[in-house]
């Protein structure tokens, strides 16, 4: 099975409308022609549609970084998937650890979430991971079988192969250490077994699971080159437009070589 990579920037709280408009400018002129892997931006709430407009004419996609699961009502602050989609957005990020570890968004409230992207008919990309403590007492596959199990708890088997999973340590997200390829490998395979008996084998070999960590243009080659690395959530990174479009092409390109995953960095990275 060969899955299209999905590279997505997460542009977090940052940049104004404007700031926004010329960053989209940048990095459409940047990427120059994408072919054979999705590129996804997701700037903020107030930036959604200067940067829709932006990418129009552009193959790369939109994505909001939040959304409410209901349709609409009274919810001070919030943002619902049908305003969303309004402003051409056809992906969203639910879960992330920032999310979760400021705002409590549950493993509960990851699945509404999810299962609510669905109904409206966009694409969640439901982000998971463990914490450093998590880690060092071993409780990584135990903390991302449990984020899975609820978070994907709503989702319809029908829609499940176009979900997207984004495994993201926290311990990894802004500090500017990046989980080892072999980090990476270990819990990515995980996810795909318990994606596989939760549904099916193809099922799960359809997913995309992508990796989110201080993903930079000086290891993303070696972190793709991995069996079930499918692409990545990038945060820092993805407010550069030159260090984006790199490493959009460079995972374009071993994409394109068509060699089985782990010979790919054998002489190329
Ligand atoms: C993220 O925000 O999802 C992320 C992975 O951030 P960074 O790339 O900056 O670690």
């Amino acid at each position: 099975m060969k899955r299209r990579p999905i590279v997505a920037g997460n542009w977090k709280m940052h940049k104004t409308n404007l700031e926004a408009r010329k960053l989209t400018q940048a990095i459409v002129k940047a990427l120059g022609k994408v072919r054979g892997v999705d590129v996804v931006i997701a700037p903020a709430f107030t930036a959604l549609e200067t940067v829709g407009k932006g990418l129009e004419k552009s193959s790369v996609s939109l994505a909001a970084q939040n959304c409410h699961w209901d349709p609409q009502g009274a919810y001070t602050g919030e943002v619902s998937l049908s305003m969303i989609k309004a402003l051409g957005a056809e992906y969203v990020i639910v879960g992330h650890s920032e999310r979760r570890k400021y705002f409590a968004d549950t493993d509960e409230i990851v699945a509404k979430k999810a299962e609510a992207a669905f109904r409206n008919s966009l694409t969640p990309i439901v982000c998971i991971g463990e914490t450093l403590e998590e880690r060092d007492a071993d409780q990584t596959s135990a903390v991302v079988e449990r984020q899975l199990q609820i978070g994907l708890g709503l989702i319809p088997a029908e829609s499940a192969a176009s979900l997207i999973i984004a495994y993201e340590p926290v311990w990894a997200i802004g500090t500017g250490r990046n989980a080892t390829p072999a980090q990476a490998q270990e819990v990515h395979a995980f996810i795909r077994k318990y994606l596989e008996k939760k549904w099916s084998k193809e099922t799960a070999e359809n997913i995309r699971i992508q990796y989110g960590g201080s993903v930079k243009v000086e290891n993303a080659r070696q972190l793709f080159s991995q069996r079930d690395v499918d692409g990545f959530l990038i945060g820092g990174a993805s407010l550069d437009a030159v260090g984006f479009s790199t490493i959009v092409k460079d995972v374009m390109q071993l994409a394109r070589q068509n060699k089985p995953k782990e010979s790919l960095c054998t002489s190329s990275c």
